[in-house]
């Protein structure tokens, strides 16, 4: 029958498949307590069908078990779990901050390293991380160019040249970034070029007009990180040592020093605003303004006055959010980084979504569906503890 591939008698079934789908067909709607033990054959049908079944029925019992993520290893597994302890390998933010969303997209991410296969598809929109990534190159280069150039500060009587340049350096890149992705529909390219120049003019004008006049120091400053094209010299070829034992890769956009010497160090977003008005870790989900700022710390040795997140396109309205690096800050890091350290050397990381984590998460298809219903019914106490003081983290 069309899209159930199998007769409506389980008799009349040619082969094994055909069989359990006709089975199925008649339990998929029946009650419950008058089909008890139809369906028992399957777990003994196949092996690997069994133990996935057994999983399946162990995620809704009231008590943690293996099947819910990472939760009570055994000692092979905590064994090959050493190697991806905060001390024995780096980390970056975007990792991090998996954990406090669900610790077990962490897991699957940073400890697996799974992702998502990519499809090749005709470019519709250019997507956010194409986008993304092109926007980034075009800063690295307007700055270095303009560095060069001794401009920096852009003042509103040099906006006219470096908006010249700007629009110099976006062709440039975009031809190279076209080779290389070869879109298929050229006027969605186009247009797409033409609203990321559209916004970083916007982002070279609002920087001529700060008021608080703010120098562009060190562009894409790394650590950690070696096979970067774009970094600057001051980069570090080694990942650095956060308070509490976290080793710390990655790469700043920007950091900047106003006339009264302070610095501070930007993370550039072109999407949508995310983070709230006042937050320190955001609940162990905005990691970045505060772990890179302590990072700048220990690769430049100076002291960072604030981290800043800066939505510099139209989409995020050029809405700038600020972390001051004070000692909560510094303590809400290192709060976050023992919360992540206990849990990993427990081997405790299950799927414990928070609120709606679950509807864009690139994991589904490893989780299946219900993560959310079915995680709440597991007991919050007293291992969900931390994560739900981590949640509560301003
Ligand atoms: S689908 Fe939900 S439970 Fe699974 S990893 Fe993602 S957020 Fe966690």
């Amino acid at each position: 029958r069309l899209s159930w591939p199998a007769p409506s008698n389980p008799a009349d079934a040619i082969d094994d498949a055909e069989f359990d789908l006709a089975v199925l067909d008649k339990l998929v709607d029946a009650d419950p307590q008058t089909t008890i033990g139809a369906a028992n054959y399957l777990l003994g049908a196949n092996v690997h069908l069994g133990r996935a079944l057994r999983a399946r029925a162990r995620r809704w019992l009231r008590r943690w078990t293996s099947a819910d993520g990472l939760v009570d290893p055994d000692a092979a597994a905590l064994a090959a779990l050493g190697k991806h302890q905060l001390s024995k390998r780096s980390y970056s933010p975007t990792a991090l901050q998996n954990f406090a969303a669900c610790p077990y997209r962490f897991f699957l991410q940073a400890v697996h390293r799974l992702e998502p296969r990519e499809e090749p598809e005709a470019i519709e929109t250019l997507d956010p991380l194409t986008r993304g990534g092109l926007f980034a190159e075009v800063q690295y280069e307007i700055l270095s160019a303009l560095r060069e150039l001794d401009v920096l500060p852009v003042t509103p009587e040099d906006l006219e040249d470096a908006s010249g340049l700007l629009d110099e350096r976006l062709d440039e890149v975009a031809a190279k970034w076209h080779e290389d992705l070869a879109p298929a529909i050229e006027r969605v390219w186009l247009d797409g070029i033409e609203g990321i120049r559209a916004d970083l003019r916007e982002w070279l004008r609002r920087a001529a007009d700060d008021p608080e006049h703010w120098r562009p120091e060190w562009f894409e400053l790394g650590f950690g990180l070696s096979d970067r094209a774009q970094a600057d010299p001051h980069s570090s070829a080694d990942p650095v040592a956060i308070d509490g034992g976290l080793s710390l890769r990655g790469s700043i956009d920007l950091l900047e020093r106003d006339p009264a010497g302070r610095i501070r160090v930007t993370d550039h977003k072109t999407g949508k605003v995310r983070a709230e008005k006042n937050f320190v870790v955001g609940g162990g989900k905005t990691l970045q303004p505060v772990l890179y700022a302590l990072a700048a710390e220990s690769v430049l040795k100076e002291k960072i006055y604030a981290g800043r997140l800066y939505y510099c396109t139209a989409a995020g309205g050029y809405e700038e959010r600020i972390v001051e690096i004070n000692d909560e800050a510094r303590k809400a890091s290192r709060d976050f980084v023992a919360i992540v350290k206990e849990s990993l050397e427990a081997g405790f990381l299950p799927a414990a979504p928070d609120d709606r984590e679950c509807d864009w998460c690139d994991y589904k298809r490893v989780c299946g569906p219900y993560e959310e219903r079915r995680s709440k019914i597991k007991p919050p106490k007293p291992r969900l503890d931390a994560l739900k003081r981590l949640r509560a983290m301003p």
